[in-house]
């Protein structure tokens, strides 16, 4: 007989609807689950970028919170108001985007460092290093595989580094190249100071040390995401990190840039 190839009992999607300085969301869906990772972009925005996929926001039963930042959360106040949709967060963000959005939303608090479940989907939340209340990473466990989300990090710590390497799929900041930051004329100083800081962002070069750790044999596809508009150039980003991989032999990794104006292929897990 011959040997079929084999399939997966549940069909998993994952598609990053756009990720950048101006933005920041990811989509996934199992049969039973359909959430979102943040919602950086206007509701609007969303919407279209959903239906360009055949899907809508009607469906979603939950959206995962990174961190209150505007570029993970500027369409929250409107879709929420509108569907209910459950949040996914912890206290000191809900705290800041009741605040920030003047909004209540229905919030399903967190405690970071702990696990909960949306569906069939497992999350798991570990504490990220970068300048906001209380900004987390996510390990989602899926039936076919699991997604890691690694963005807006000052540094990669151990912590994070344990916490992501059962991932399949990451997606992983790459935020700038340090010569073009250096030289960029349009940010003070300050601004420099915090994006460089160990609560800011990962370089393109920080991101190829993070991933030379974090790969495994079992990691196919990094995403890398947060690529900053001024001080980053895809083609950049993709060399650093794709060439490190090469060098240490990893080569069964697909690197692919996201960008915030489009939305990356969707991925079949
Ligand atoms: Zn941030
Ligand atoms: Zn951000």
């Amino acid at each position: 007989m011959p040997c079929l190839p084999t399939v997966p009992a549940v069909a998993v999607q994952f598609t990053i609807l756009g990720s950048g300085s101006g933005g920041n969301c990811a989509y996934l869906e199992t049969d039973q689950t359909r959430i979102l990772i943040d919602a950086g972009f206007s509701a609007r925005q969303i919407r279209l970028r959903l239906a360009a996929i055949q899907r809508s926001p009607e469906t979603l039963q939950g959206i995962l919170i990174t961190h209150e930042h505007t570029d993970h959360v500027q369409g929250l106040a409107v879709l929420c108001a509108k569907l209910q949709i459950p949040l996914y967060c912890n206290r000191l963000t809900k705290e800041a985007l009741a605040y920030q959005l003047q909004g209540r939303f229905d919030c399903r608090l967190f405690v970071t460092g702990a696990d909960f479940e949306v569906g069939d989907l497992a999350v798991e939340t570990f504490s990220v290093p970068h300048d906001a209340q209380d900004p987390v990473g996510f390990l989602i466990r899926t039936p076919a595989g699991n997604v890691g989300f690694l963005t807006d990090l000052g540094h990669a710590t151990k912590l994070v580094i344990e916490r992501v390497k059962p991932a399949q799929v990451l997606l992983l900041e790459a935020n700038h190249d340090l010569k073009l930051l250096q030289e960029d004329t349009k940010r003070p100083w300050s601004v420099k100071q915090r994006i460089l800081s160990r609560h800011g962002h990962l370089s393109n070069d920080a991101a190829a040390a993070a991933a030379e750790q974090i790969v495994s044999g079992h990691l196919r596809q990094l995403y890398l995401g947060h690529l900053s508009r001024d001080c980053n150039r895809p083609e950049l980003a993709h060399r650093a990190v794709a060439g490190r991989l090469r060098q240490v032999g990893a080569c069964h990794v697909r690197v692919e840039t996201t960008s915030q104006d489009a939305a990356s292929p969707t991925l079949a897990l």
